[in-house]
């Protein structure tokens, strides 16, 4: 369910404040490659300076603007790091956790050897089970640990917003998509065979003997391959109505025996268990048959791969280059992430928000935030005109979509108040893994509480260093971290054109995530209700038909297309926030002026500022791995699909019939 938050980027990487990051305010014209006409492709003439001049590194699958807004972050928690590590820290203070879960992953000689030893125990502990303790096994690994045979979380009800229940969805799988498993398409079959071999491998390193290893690598395969027949693509699971199924106990129990489901709930740590919303019953009705035909063998593989996948990146040095040799068919990677960058996202993700009250209180200046809820009111105001204006909906239905834009919650830069730590200790006693494995379990309970009780509303969903924004429409909030909230999204001394260009339509993307093809279908209190009348919702499909064959008919790479079903909510908020933020940015004095800065109009800048947001060098395999699993389009499409529906983009950069940028008139599409 955490997938119901629309984050701008894919990528949870975190990062913040680079005061520095540009040397020029705004649009710089660095970035642009004159040698690429605009009117031919928009995106390599915009970005094409910048891609030249920052050609990707060994450790990245992709290198953009926002990666290397990251990097310069990592680079500054990396100093806040070490001045931690050079003075003593309070035992239990949230300091010391943050220092000594760094310092653990940076002992590379401890590490080394450890080697395979922090898992062994679990393992034999795995290897030991009987058939009857398969639910005990799940609960086990449940704790946060792994999903197998099903996911289990709690959020907000999408009925009743202002209280938590328990999703239960499809299991995760080893592979990065369900095609991975089924598809010839790109590399997948080669990847298939290796994945085979490393997985051998893995438990060979672990202590299997060889022919154990070999047979749970054949076994885990076998079993993987029908999860992901049973599972449903990611197309289908965006039609968000049809996964709200609420389900008592005893109908679980009825219908899918293969676990114990009182003991379950219990043993996750929920005693009194009313209604669950079982997201997809025909997988886990074929999951229970499965189970069912399953040797205890192949169960115990099963789950011992599971932990272990979990465990992987915190042993030896020979774990990590076996899993990043596998990994790179799939990314493209040529060089292993450095340790002190691994090392940091074990506290920068499980101790986000202690860290990021470090970060805010050095790095983000107050300012920022007054700035940021100014834009954020006049976008707001702009999106109320276009949703007024618009010609294919109807006064009833464009009531209630102002209803909802006025409900929105807003959050900027940091929350108001700090996460609590206290039930997570570090122990450097104890081995990396040992400790990673307590903290993954203390956030899992943690979560696991929450059922049945209020929402926490003023909970974010982002630590404030990320470079992200998402909207979150069981709130119904678009939130923005202090993470983005620096060049080149957002610049103090930037002129208004680079600023709506960038940040501007980022804030316009968040809210036009309110209504989107998911998020229309929640109200202005995050429940799930039909606002529409029934003729706008027919119209809303038709249009968005339109955008979604628009980016369907892309081809990325090779013979494979853009999937626009898949990116069609993200594609219907880019579209939206350009419109939007277009439209606002022509009320300030320099929109409706027409002085140039650095040979560029104000509308030129505009878009050249959004473009540049998206610059980046992908390597191919990424390509392919982000068709199969980002709901985003490629940053390439974000600029070149979407421009081509803007029609002041048109006017900016004289772009004519038979222009390789040119899409026929009734081609376009408006939608917000
Ligand atoms: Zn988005």
């Amino acid at each position: 369910m955490k997938a119901l938050k629309y984050a701008l980027i894919a990528t949870a990487l975190t990062s913040a404040i680079a005061a520095d990051a540009a040397t020029t305010h705004g649009v710089n014209p660095a970035n642009i490659d004159p040698s690429v006409a605009p009117q031919d492709d928009f995106y390599d003439y915009a970005c094409g300076g910048w891609i030249k001049a920052n050609p990707i590194g060994d450790e990245y699958a992709r290198f953009g603007t926002f990666d290397e807004l990251g990097e310069n972050n990592r680079k500054q928690l990396r100093d806040l790091f070490d001045q931690l590590s050079a003075s003593e820290q309070a035992k239990g203070s949230v300091g010391q956790k943050v220092r000594d879960i760094y310092l653990l992953g940076m002992d590379s000689v401890r590490l080394n050897r450890e080697g395979a030893d922090p898992v062994k125990a679990d393992l034999q502990f795995i290897n030991a089970m009987k058939r009857a303790q398969l639910t005990d096994m799940v609960i086990w690994e449940h704790a946060g640990i792994g999903s197998p045979f099903f996911g289990c979380g709690v959020e907000a009800d999408m009925l009743n917003s202002n209280i938590n229940t328990l999703y239960i969805s499809q299991p995760g799988l080893g592979l990065p998509d369900r095609d991975y498993y089924l598809s010839n398409e790109g590399n997948m079959k080669e990847i298939r065979t290796q994945y085979v071999k490393y997985l051998e491998d893995i438990f060979a390193m672990s202590g299997y003997t060889k022919k154990d290893a070999k047979r749970a690598a054949k076994n885990i395969m076998a079993l993987e391959t029908k999860l992901a027949e049973y599972s449903w693509d990611r197309v289908r699971l965006r039609d968000i109505a049809s996964q709200y199924n609420p389900t008592d106990v005893a109908t679980l129990q009825a219908n899918y025996p293969f676990i114990d489901w009182n003991a379950y709930f219990k043993g996750i740590g929920i005693d009194n268990v009313g209604q669950v919303v079982l997201m997809q019953p025909d997988v886990m009705q074929k999951v229970n048959t499965l189970v069912g035909t399953l040797t205890d063998q192949q169960i115990k593989d099963y789950m011992a791969y599971n932990y272990l996948s979990s465990a992987i990146g915190y042993l030896g040095d020979d774990f990590i280059q076996r899993s990043f040799e596998f990994s790179r068919l799939i990314s493209g990677k040529k060089e292993i992430t450095p340790r002190w960058k691994r090392a940091l996202n074990v506290p920068n993700g499980m101790l986000g928000e202690a860290v990021g009250e470090l970060y805010v209180a050095k790095y983000f200046p107050k300012e920022a935030k007054e700035r940021m809820l100014k834009l954020v009111g006049n976008l707001k105001k702009s999106l109320a005109e276009h949703i007024r204006s618009n010609t294919w909906m109807s006064d009833s239905t464009k009531i209630n979509a102002l209803v909802k834009l006025n409900s929105f919650t807003v959050k900027v830069g940091y929350p108001d108040k700090w996460r609590d730590y206290s039930a997570i200790t570090v122990d450097p006693a104890q081995s990396y893994w040992t400790n990673v494995k307590g903290m993954i379990k203390a956030e899992a309970a943690r979560e696991i509480a929450k059922y049945g009780k209020p929402v926490d509303k003023d909970e974010w969903g982002m630590s404030p260093q990320t470079v992200n924004a998402y909207y979150n429409p069981l709130a119904n909030e678009i939130v923005f971290p202090a993470g983005i909230l620096q060049p080149p999204f957002f610049d103090f001394e930037a002129d208004d054109a680079s600023n709506y260009g960038a940040i501007g339509v980022v804030i316009g993307h968040e809210m036009t995530h309110g209504f989107d093809d998911q998020g229309r279908q929640f109200d202005q209190d995050g429940n799930m209700t039909d606002w529409w009348a029934p003729a706008d919702a027919e119209k809303f499909k038709a249009l968005t038909d339109i955008l979604a064959d628009q980016y369907s008919s892309i081809v990325v790479i090779d013979d494979l297309h853009a999937n626009g079903r898949f990116t069609l909510g993200e594609n219907i908020a880019d579209h939206g926030g350009l419109n939007v933020a277009y439209s606002a940015f022509k009320k300030t004095v320099q929109g409706q002026g027409n002085e140039k800065i650095d040979g560029f109009t104000p509308d030129q800048r505009f878009f050249l500022a959004y473009a540049s947001v998206w610059a980046a060098n992908i390597r191919p395999e990424e390509i392919v791995r982000r068709t199969k699993t980002d709901e985003h389009s490629l940053g390439r499409w974000r600029v070149n699909a979407a421009l081509k529906n803007i029609p002041a983009f048109y006017e900016a950069f004289s772009i004519k019939a038979g222009d390789k940028m040119w899409l026929d008139p009734a081609k376009r599409v408006t939608i917000w």
